[in-house]
């Protein structure tokens, strides 16, 4: 069995660590359950902006250039506006700030640790003992961290290669997301990439060879086909399952009894804490799947369909309504009026290159502008953040 080109640096959180999914995937794929290419309006732009940003770099051109045009992918259509363009402009400048020939959309070959396989590099360039590389990510949902980056590295070590294999110490690798973190950096060894660019190796051996498993795991089943199927991944249900089912006294009868969680163990409810989102979408889901058999005829034993609560009154005839309304209540009629908020005062009133906005009441409007501190949350001991010192703690030095 080949590896040949199955193995994408997009995808990689999920074929280097669940090596079984390679082999599912292109199982659903040829009994037509998964489709051969996804493409969805939100993929789509992101080609589009990806599309500016090459031609920015590659002729010289600013994000504005572009403000007004039509610029269609994959199906799509979008026409290029301020937003876009203002979101564009910091990682170009940035590239421009180390750089005067970055490479742009580079195919790079992946074949000296994943033969056969390759990607394509958004920018990169090499400066002094430095080894860059820039990948756009223009998705606004979910922050990428650049640290630990597993699709960047193979960037990385596909423009290594691409430039000949130059004798650089570090390799900087950046995502530019400008609507979820904006510009996030991670620097390593060149020897830590290559140690990277082995294990990949043993990870394709093992493909190839087919000793392979079922890994599931947040990040390796996050983006994976498998999990959406009608009947989910059986390792994946698995892995949820055991996770809520150990808590359980007794899982028989009508009222299944929790155990005493203070018999939680602190690991496992850290566990269980950090899985949270993934095992309440997965309950969400099987709740769906639960209705739909109900409402298709097939219930699973013990329930049944029925028609819900009723959902909110509207008025039918609003014109109507409103007139009635003004004619008994007067202004009383209506909400107080509220002020917008500040993504749209910021998209109305901040000049811009192309547009002139309200410069000096922008100016006075930001220093009106505060946060609230956020709220402690939760997140792997490893994140960058510092922990939060206990209040008792703090005073501890007062002596
Ligand atoms: S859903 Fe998760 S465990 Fe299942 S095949 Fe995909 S990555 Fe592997």
């Amino acid at each position: 069995m080949t590896a040949h080109a199955r193995l994408s640096p997009s995808a990689c959180d999920r074929w280097s660590d669940c090596t079984a999914s390679v082999a599912e995937i292109e199982k659903l794929r040829a009994e037509g359950r998964i489709p051969e290419r996804d493409s969805s309006q939100f993929a789509a732009e992101g080609t589009v902006a990806h599309e500016v940003r090459e031609m920015c770099l590659q002729f010289g051109l600013e994000p504005y250039h572009f403000v007004g045009e039509t610029i269609s992918a994959d199906g799509f259509t979008f026409v290029v506006d301020d937003d876009m363009s203002r979101h564009l402009q910091t990682g170009i400048d940035w590239v421009r700030e180390h750089t005067s020939s970055p490479s742009v959309e580079i195919k790079v070959d992946l074949s000296p640790w994943l033969p056969g396989q390759f990607g394509t590099c958004d920018t990169g360039f090499i400066a002094g003992d430095l080894c860059t590389i820039s990948d756009l990510k223009f998705g606004a949902g979910e922050p990428v961290d650049a640290v630990g980056n597993k699709q960047l590295r193979l960037y990385a070590l596909g423009y290594w290669h691409f430039k000949g294999r130059p004798a650089v110490k570090s390799v900087l690798m950046n995502i530019d997301q400008p609507r979820a973190g904006g510009m996030k950096f991670w620097e390593i060894s060149l020897e830590e990439l290559i140690e990277f660019g082995e294990k990949m190796k043993l990870v394709y051996a093992d493909i190839a060879a087919g000793r392979v498993k079922f890994a599931p795991g947040t990040k390796a089943c996050r983006w994976c086909p498998v999990k959406d199927q009608p009947e989910g991944c059986a390792a994946r249900n698995k892995w949820l399952l055991d996770m809520i089912v150990d808590e359980f006294d007794d899982l028989e009868g009508d009222e299944p009894k929790l155990l005493d969680a203070s018999t939680i163990t602190p690991e496992r409810r850290w566990h269980i804490v950090k899985h949270a989102a993934e095992i309440r979408a997965w309950l969400a889901k099987l709740h769906e799947d639960s209705l739909q058999a109900a409402l298709d005829g097939n219930p699973d034993p013990g329930s049944k369909a029925v028609e819900g609560d009723l959902g909110n009154r509207y008025f039918v005839d609003t014109k109507k309504a409103e007139a009635l309304l003004v004619e008994a209540l007067g202004d009383e009629a209506y909400k107080p009026r509220e002020i917008i908020g500040i993504t749209d005062i910021e998209k109305k009133v901040k000049p811009g290159r192309r547009k002139q906005g309200h410069p000096e009441t922008w100016e006075e409007l930001l220093k009106l502008v505060d946060r609230p501190p956020g709220k402690p949350k939760l997140v792997p001991a490893d994140h960058a953040k510092p922990a939060l010192t206990p209040l008792a703690d703090a005073f501890d030095d007062l002596d």
